[in-house]
Order: structure tokens, then sequence, then C-alpha cells
């Protein structure tokens, strides 16, 4: 018997033709770059696996959908078909249009934030963190510890350390801490999912205690899935109502629309709350646009209503999630280490364990992501040493808990073969891992240096 991994439940009308340079090109072009991937050009990258967000391919009804948008300044049509598909999946009686997920934390943090000094949250994904300090609070993380094993196998790595969380309530004082944040699925740990029952449980912490209880909703739907394949109380439910079952009682959430309702660009914000939702949308008219546009344009606010139905069908999320199987199964057979199991939207190669001889400064999962696209045009970026940077005291280099080549999988854009690309290419880069070299910093701006700093191998 063969196992059907992921039928994909569309075929393609439309296709964006990809070249592959030459090996010595490759070569050339990472040099010319700095060694740095953000700054290589998309058109001479193959697979280009640097994000999920924003990145994904839309439907034929979403295309259509953008034809139709309607670009009244007010009272769009689309504005009301956004606000009806949205309360209907998520059950918050307000709902507010911003043009992407940071631009829903700038609206909403502040309000829950005023005069507070802590946040905490499973995992602060690194925008909502500055939005959180930007606010003038601090945010905590408070993940569970099976998060940071890499090897073991654990259902929901992404939950929330509960017993932790009532710890910090207990030394920090509920009334210093303005929101407990769920942000699901748990990007920061590798796109790891968090069980309803964990979210029923900090809610009801949040709640006991007077404090907001958000979600952060990025991956909801990815998240949904996760729960009705892991969670036994879900097994027969629909994604429709785990989704339901997410969101009952939350007071608010934010959501970054790039992700799971498969736009290029477009966010959320849902309020329970009368009051909140009223200072929402006035400070939504300050910095995105008036209310019923909230910073975007109607076309993609109709894509975006459409997007969000396509997001949690089964059928697509059984395919979205099967590539990340179908992947990390190749990466088994090849014995290639990652984050396991693998997580929603990304695949999380272990750079420190497979380039063990590399010292985290000398950057191993920039080292991988360099070959990667040496070997095969493929774009992959380094979630380790490399990004976190210096002490910002000392000035030197920090050692990250991880060393993570990412591969962020964009929805719907890339078939199997492009899968196999991605595992061969891998398996020939362990081949010879023993002769792969670290990298030097030559020019290095002083903070969020990844993006632009240039290194040279060693
Ligand atoms: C992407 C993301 C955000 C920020 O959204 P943008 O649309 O990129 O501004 C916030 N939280 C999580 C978990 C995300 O993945």
């Amino acid at each position: 018997m063969k196992t059907i991994y992921f039928p994909e439940p569309f075929r393609i009308k439309s296709v964006e033709p990809l070249r592959m340079l030459t090996r010595e090109e490759r070569e050339r072009k990472i040099a010319e770059a700095g060694y740095n991937v953000f700054s290589l050009a998309s058109r001479d990258v193959y697979i280009d696996l640097l994000t999920d967000s924003g990145t994904g391919a839309m439907s034929v009804d979403q295309w259509a959908g953008v034809m139709v948008g309607d670009e009244s300044y007010a009272g769009a049509e689309c504005y009301y078909r956004v606000q009806e598909t949205a309360k209907r999946i998520f059950g918050l009686p307000y709902v507010q249009l911003v043009h992407q997920g940071r631009a829903a934390e700038k609206v909403l943090l502040p309000v829950l934030l005023q005069g507070k000094k802590y946040a905490i949250s499973n995992m602060h994904f690194d925008t909502t963190r500055a939005h959180v300090e930007l606010a003038g609070a601090r945010a905590i993380d408070c993940v569970v510890p099976e998060a940071l094993d890499t090897t073991a196998y654990y259902d929901f790595k992404g939950n929330m350390d509960t017993a932790r969380l009532e710890q910090y309530i207990k030394e920090l004082g509920a009334e210093n801490i303005g929101v407990i944040i769920m942000t699901i699925t748990n990007n920061s740990a590798g796109g790891q999912p968090v069980s309803v029952e964990n979210i029923r449980k900090t809610r009801e912490i949040a709640h006991a205690h007077g404090i907001p209880f958000m979600i952060d909703a990025a991956r909801y739907a990815e998240n949904a899935y996760f729960v009705h394949k892991r969670e036994p109380e879900f097994a027969d439910s629909t994604i429709e109502e785990i989704v339901k079952a997410t969101f009952e009682d939350a007071d608010c959430f934010t959501m970054s629309a790039k992700k799971d309702a498969i736009v290029n660009m477009g966010g959320l914000i849902g309020c329970r709350n009368r009051e909140i939702f009223e200072l929402v949308k006035q400070r939504c008219i300050s910095f995105e646009g008036f209310i019923t546009y909230g910073g975007m344009s109607g076309r993609d606010i109709e894509a975006l209503a459409r997007g969000l139905k396509e997001g949690i069908d089964e059928n697509y999320l059984r395919y979205r999630i099967g590539q990340m199987e179908y992947l990390a199964a190749r990466l088994d057979e090849a014995g290639i280490p990652y984050q396991s199991p693998v997580g929603g939207h990304a695949v999380f190669v272990d750079a420190k364990k497979l380039l063990p001889h590399i010292p985290y400064y000398e950057f191993p999962a920039q080292a991988l992501a360099i070959e990667l696209y040496k070997e095969a045009g493929i774009r992959a970026c380094d979630i380790g040493s490399f990004m976190l940077g210096n002490d910002p005291d000392t000035g030197k280099q920090l050692e990250a808990e991880f060393e993570f080549t990412r591969l962020a999988i964009p929805r719907r854009v890339y078939t199997q073969s492009h899968l196999d690309v991605i595992a061969d290419a891998l398996e020939n880069i362990k081949e010879r891992a023993g002769r792969i070299r670290g990298y030097r910093i030559v020019e290095e701006p002083p903070i969020l240096r990844h993006f632009t700093a240039k290194l040279l191998p060693l």
C-alpha cells in the first residue's frame, strides 16, 4: 500500500516561470550579495523559502474578487462581506480591518497596556514583542519546556506553561499585567501547535485574575488542523467547530491575514468589549484609515474575505500540513535533524547538529542557508546566532539557544517536485557537511543586522 500524503485540492491554471542559474552563477550571486540571502534578487532564486507571509497563491475565486472589489471610501460592499465572514468564523462581535498583523498590534496593544508593566505570552512574535515594548511594557515568554527539545516528540510544543504563568502573575502582580497573549501556532517555537485544552486553561487563569486574554491568530487554521489530528476531544470536530472553541471567551485577537487567510496583504483585530472596540476604531482612523477600509484597497479586502473561508477548508489544510509532513519524512529518511515533530508552516533544520564543527560565532545556520542556495538556488534563512546579534551592552556576539535554518513553505505555491529538490539538496549537503566552513561578519549595522550585514567565508 502506498501512502498518499497530500493530494493537492487544486490544479494549476496560471504559472510563474522560474529559472535555475548554474552553480557558478549562484556562487557569484551569493558572493555579490555579501553572503546574505536578504540581498539576493528574487529572480536569482529558484525556490524561495524565506517566509510564508504574504507569499501564498490566491485562488480563482480570490482573483475574481479582486475584480469586483468595491473601492468606496466608506461602507464598501467588501467591508460588509469581511465583517460578516470574520464574525461568523471567530464568533467575536467586533472586527476591524487593518493592513497587516503588526498594524493590528500597533492599534490594539497600547489600549490594553496603558499603565501596565507586562505582557505574557506562550511566545511573542518579534513584531508583537516590539509593540509591547513600544507601549512601554515588557514582553515575557512562557512556553512549555518541551519546546526546547528539538528531537523529543510532543503533540503541543507551542503550549503555554500554565504553572509558570500562575507563578509570574503571583510575582509580578495581576494589576501590572495588561494582557496574556496566546500565539497560535507558536511561530517562534517552530510553528508548533497549541491545544484547545491549554488555550482554555490559560484563558481561565487570565480571567480569574481580571487580565484580558488575547489570541495572536496568524496561523489559527493550521493550529485547528493540528488540534483535529492530535487532541482526542476534537477528533470528530470540524475545523469551524475547533476555531469556535479556540476563540470562545477570548477578549480580543490580532491577526496577520498574510498567513492563514492566504492573501498578500491584510490584517484583522477582533474584540468582545465595546469600549475597547471604540478605542480601536479611533486609533485605526489615525494610523490605518477610515474604519471600513482600514488601510486596505477594496480589492484586497474582497480577496481577504474569500481567503478566510479557503484557509479553514479541511482538504486544503490536509494538503498544507501534508506538505510539511512529506518534507519531514524525506529528511527523516536522510537522517537530517530538524525541530520535530514538524510545525505548520516551516521546517526548521537543526544546523547545530548537521554542522557540529561550526561554532555559534561562525553561524552554522547561516552557513547552511548559503549552501542551500549554492546547491539548488533555494533561499532559506538563519534563525540562530546570526539573527540574534550582539549583546547591546558588551557588543559581544550572543549565543542562540538553537541554530535553525528555516525552510518556510508558501501556501499553494510549490509542488511535491520542489519539495523533493529541497530534500535532495539537503542530502547532498549532508554528504559534504564536514567540509563546510563558517562565516565571519565584515560589515553590520547596530540593530537588526541580519537583514543587511555582509559576510565572508572563513
Ligand atoms: C507574521 C506574524 C505577525 C505580524 O504580522 P505581519 O502581517 O507580518 O505584520 C504577528 N504574529 C505572528 C505570530 C506572525 O506570524
